[in-house]
């Protein structure tokens, strides 16, 4: 099991010392997190990392998982897709039914701890006043003013779409901010995600990738020939990858395009690959169209993981020139990180939390549409040279910014801060 102090070796003793000094001043010393998914995501890919490392701090820290049948996730399906800008049908029906799960979670789990990390709206409505806790809302996704820019819908000129989305995010939202407002504070993964309408402090904590996972770690060849020889991948072609849940907002259809526009000019294969997540029933039907559009496409991989495909993940990853991810919609990607960090350049939409990582022309390249992100592949698969640079610019920014040690500070810093609210200065 990794241990805080192993990090050293990434990040520099220094950093590490700050961390135990960090939480040696906390008054709070325990952490709840709650969340909708043990597998999937990625936010259960952080928890993972994160919660040992708390502990290992000396925070005594628990995860919990919320239950839900599959009615209610449905129903916290459409609200992502609301909440993200995509046009869905609420009924009273389905926020009684969000309601229903949250008290019935809420009276079966045991809120113990100083400080109560909830994760996303799924339990957004667990926070109850009542109890001695701080309250924290960690929202993973975009739920801002999210109507400034929808480019799947203006590109193919639908303005009814535009106008009913924005009916239903308003509707998703309102209902969820009467809960979120009895939250101590709340914390968004851009700054560009606050809410000027929330009236509660609002702290920005871009997420992470763990350097020493499995995921990320450096994998000997050997390793890497027998992920792609049980695959039937041969690196006699330039790889393109994306990976990602099933997801109509990572445009899985938007990237088998681009990657034939791009063929054209360079040959290459492509790997889509992906898995389910419990509170995600939207993916099986996503994964069927994508199959249905790589029908009889001898160079392009479909591939499902079940859970914990670690070092599968880094194979695919490690192996590739370039790494796509082409959302639409998307709170941070933490895949973007995990290439960057295996020094693989990115190609990503040019939105969400997409450019807080890619830096156009420097760690990759944003992209608006699927004849630019095929551009951008030709290019890279021509000038390998260039494609090299990018994914060293990128290893560094990631070191700097998007490591687990930067987010455990982060949270040991908010923490802090709600022990404080109404300081302006505090003295650590
Ligand atoms: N992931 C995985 N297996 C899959 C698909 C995704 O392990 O089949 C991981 C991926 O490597 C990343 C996380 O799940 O660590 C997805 O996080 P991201 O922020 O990219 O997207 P989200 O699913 O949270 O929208």
């Amino acid at each position: 099991m990794t241990k805080l102090k192993d990090y050293a070796e990434v990040v520099g003793e220094d950093r590490i010392d700050r961390l135990y000094e960090l939480s040696e001043k906390l008054s709070a010393k325990s952490v709840l997190h709650v969340n909708s998914t043990a597998i999937g995501g990625g936010v259960a890919e952080i928890l993972n990392k994160m919660v040992p490392l708390m502990n290992d701090l000396g925070l005594d820290t628990r995860w919990d998982v919320m239950k839900g049948g599959y009615d209610f996730f449905n129903v916290t399906k459409k609200f992502h897709n609301s909440l993200q800008g995509a046009p869905e049908h609420i009924t009273k029906d389905m926020l009684e039914t969000y309601f229903k799960y949250n008290r019935i979670n809420f009276s079966e789990m045991n809120f113990d701890k100083d400080i109560t990390v909830i994760h996303d709206p799924q339990p957004a409505a667990m926070v109850d006043r009542s109890i001695d806790t701080k309250w924290l809302w960690r929202c993973h996704i975009d739920v801002s003013e999210s109507m400034r820019y929808r480019p799947h819908f203006e590109l193919i000129g639908l303005r009814r779409h535009i106008k009913k989305s924005r009916d239903s995010q308003t509707k998703v939202w309102h209902f969820l901010k009467k809960f979120v407002e009895q939250y101590d504070a709340s914390i968004f993964s851009m700054a560009s995600f606050a809410r000027p309408d929330l009236k509660i402090p609002q702290y920005m904590m871009p997420p992470s990738i763990d350097p020493l996972g499995e995921k990320n770690r450096k994998l000997a060849e050997s390793e890497i020939d027998k992920v792609l020889d049980k695959h039937g991948i041969s690196r006699d072609k330039p790889i393109i990858t994306q990976v990602g849940r099933f997801d109509r907002f990572k445009d899985p259809l938007g990237v088998i395009d681009a990657y034939k526009i791009a063929k054209n000019s360079v040959d290459c294969q492509l790997i889509l690959v992906g898995g389910t997540a419990v509170d995600d029933p939207e993916g099986e039907e996503v994964f069927k169209e994508v199959q249905k559009k790589a029908a009889g496409e001898r160079d392009i991989h479909l591939i499902i993981l079940p859970p914990f495909s670690d070092v599968e993940i880094n194979v695919f990853q490690s192996v590739s020139s370039v790494v796509l991810q082409k959302s639409l919609k998307e709170g941070f990607g933490l895949t973007i990180s995990e290439a960057l960090w295996k020094g693989v350049p990115v190609i990503g939409g040019a939105i969400g939390g997409i450019p807080s990582q890619i830096i156009d022309g420097v760690t990759g390249y944003l992209v608006h549409s699927t004849e630019g992100a095929a551009n951008r592949i030709a290019y890279l698969l021509r000038n390998p040279d260039v494609a090299k640079r990018l994914g060293e610019n990128g290893h560094e920014y990631v070191k700097e910014k998007f490591l687990l040690t930067r987010h455990l500070r982060d949270y040991l810093l908010i923490f802090h801060a709600i022990e404080h609210p109404n300081e302006n200065f505090i003295e650590l």
